[in-house]
């Protein structure tokens, strides 16, 4: 087995990669490509443009389409502005596994990325906070160690700062490819989220379609506020591995944002379109009580 001399590195050229970001890749039988999507659940043929004037909610059935991390930083934050955490961070291929650089290729080529997670700082309504995203398209969103990094960092800069914490997260869980090391990832993101509790620091993790495996099971659930979006997919197993472990037929909306407020697992299903005020408003009441450093509100 390879050293683990470099399980990450700096990598300058990721800085020239294009930005803003093409579209994700289109599904096949969309035409023309790239500028017409079809929602999943009704079938409306929408516009791009349109689609993105919605903040990737389908105007006719209210279907939230997966959302890039560069596009939820634009949305989320005062102007789209924001000052990039650790864009030249990249992964490396410390097990030496079958194609994994390929994929890695594959998938920033695919993205504009350098990886699955997109950290900074910004403002919400004038208060300051530290932002991640992450992003499904990059392998799932899976959380190697680049991503445990960058989130850990993000982490560590809203400490020091004493800025508030907002996780958007998205991922298929655990990366594989990494084996342990990306399973360490779930221990060091929750071990960092636990001083910054003990700092008094606020973190409000917003779960969004999927959220499963590695990422629920660590950082993405500690949150003090627990956010979803209308339909995400939020579960540690899947479905059918839970069917045929308990022997049970599982009713169809298991592991839907809706079915985890309903069982009390998180604090409120959030539209997109509300997401930016009720952050906004979380903010402003810490702010108040002089938690986390946020700007005093402007009531
Ligand atoms: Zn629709």
């Amino acid at each position: 087995m390879k050293q683990w001399r470099e399980i990450f590195r700096k990598n300058r050229a990721s800085r020239r990669l294009p930005r803003p970001l093409p579209p994700p890749p289109e599904r096949p039988g969309d035409v023309p490509e790239g500028l017409i999507e079809k929602c999943p659940r009704c079938g409306a043929l929408l516009y791009r443009r349109e689609l993105e004037q919605h903040l990737f909610v389908c105007p006719k059935c209210g279907h939230h389409f997966p959302m890039s991390a560069p596009d939820r930083f634009r949305v989320t934050l005062d102007g789209g502005r924001f000052f990039e955490y650790d864009a030249d961070l990249v992964s490396t291929d410390p097990l030496g596994f079958p194609g994994y650089p390929e994929k890695l290729e594959q998938a920033m080529e695919a993205t504009g990325l350098p990886e699955a997670v997109m950290t900074g700082e910004g403002t919400i309504k004038g208060h300051p906070v530290v932002l991640a995203a992450m992003d499904g398209r990059f392998i799932m969103g899976s959380m190697g160690s680049v991503v445990g990094e960058k989130i850990t960092r993000a982490i560590e800069n809203a400490r020091i700062k004493r800025y508030p914490l907002i996780i958007f997260a998205a991922s298929g869980g655990a990366r594989m490819q990494e084996g342990m090391l990306s399973l360490m990832q779930m221990a060091k993101t929750s071990a960092a989220i636990e001083r910054f509790h003990r700092a008094g620091g606020l973190f409000i993790s917003v779960l969004t379609h999927p959220t499963t495996g590695g990422v629920s099971a660590s950082f993405a659930m500690l949150g003090d506020y627990l956010f979803a979006e209308p339909g995400a997919l939020i579960g540690f197993a899947g479905r059918r591995i839970i069917e045929q472990t308990i022997r049970e037929a599982l009713p169809p909306d298991f592991q839907t944002a809706e079915f985890l407020l309903r069982h009390g697992q998180i604090d409120a299903v959030v539209p997109r379109k509300e997401m930016r005020d009720v952050l906004a408003r979380v903010l402003a009441v810490h702010a108040r009580r002089g938690r986390s450093g946020g700007k005093a509100p402007s009531v």
